[in-house]
């Protein structure tokens, strides 16, 4: 079967050259092979995504030669699908509420003789999985604001089996999920998280080969928890390394590298950037 394909930028700032070759690949692997390529915006984000660079993703894409299959999947359209997600996870008592703050969590885990590392930085310590009936209750009732929780230790219970994944060029790899603890996948403000929606719109979007940057590839492994919870098809993966300048230095916006419309002002064309960065 040809690949479903899928680039899936967050519209929080201009389409950089590290951004240009993660959309190219993925194209390339659909085009290549007669599969579909999908675009998606991912703009749970609210503080952060703007339309504005929601229509500039759209139109430097467009510049740079990409053609996309359907519609663009815009996420903030579909916050009631990832309500309603969450709600089939409370219904199987594996999510609860985390009324701590950042700054709270952050005193626990200096206050922990051995807090755990996990991927994205000290685990989370279950503070609010240990909280009575009564006093989330209590809390609930109260209006305290709260994210929601998958409590990753009776997930991986449901789930029973050892979880893998497809990488490519690597063949089947174990995933270590626990690593992430209890990952929050409902925010304060709204009711989803990139976790959650990441792997929600793969499924429901038919995506079968993900293509994205390696320093995303841990999460995959909270990605295939929630695929075994909800018997949602496993994609393949294909995780590449991230673009570097001349000084090694990622190619991301935080670190002021060109955008695709600089470069287009400054009279460079689509076909030389295109066979720069698949070269
Ligand atoms: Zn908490």
């Amino acid at each position: 079967m040809p690949p479903t394909t899928r680039f899936a930028p967050s519209p929080t700032g201009l389409l950089h050259l590290g951004h240009a070759f993660a959309a190219l690949t993925a194209w390339r692997r659909a085009r290549e092979a007669g599969g579909r390529f999908l675009l998606r915006l991912e703009d749970i984000d609210t503080g952060r995504c703007r339309p504005d660079y929601a229509a500039a993703i759209l139109e430097d894409l467009a510049w740079l030669g990409l053609d996309w299959d359907g519609e663009v999947r815009v996420q903030s359209e579909h916050l009631a699908e990832y309500r309603a997600v969450l709600d089939r996870l409370a219904a199987r008592g594996l999510l609860y509420p985390c009324f701590c703050t950042r700054a709270e969590i952050a005193r626990e885990v200096s206050a922990a003789a051995a807090a755990p590392h996990g991927p994205d930085g000290p685990r989370y310590p279950g503070t609010c999985r240990r909280l009575s009936a009564d006093e989330r209750a209590a809390r609930l009732a109260a209006g305290v604001p709260h994210a929601l929780r998958l409590d990753m230790a009776a997930a991986l219970e449901v789930v029973g089996e050892t979880l893998t994944v497809h990488e490519e060029g690597e063949g089947t790899v174990r995933c270590d999920p626990a690593a992430f603890g209890d990952v929050v996948l409902g925010r304060k403000d709204i009711p989803a998280s990139y976790h959650l929606c990441v792997t929600h719109d793969d499924a429901v979007q038919g995506v079968t080969l993900v293509t994205r940057g390696a320093d995303l590839r841990p999460a995959t492994a909270v990605h295939r928890v929630l695929q075994a919870l909800f018997g949602w098809p496993t994609p393949s993966y294909a995780h590449h390394d991230l673009r570097r300048d001349a000084d090694g230095q990622r190619l991301a916006k935080r670190t002021g590298a060109q955008s695709l419309r600089t470069l287009r002002a400054a009279g460079i064309a689509a076909a030389d950037i295109r066979a720069q960065l698949l070269a």
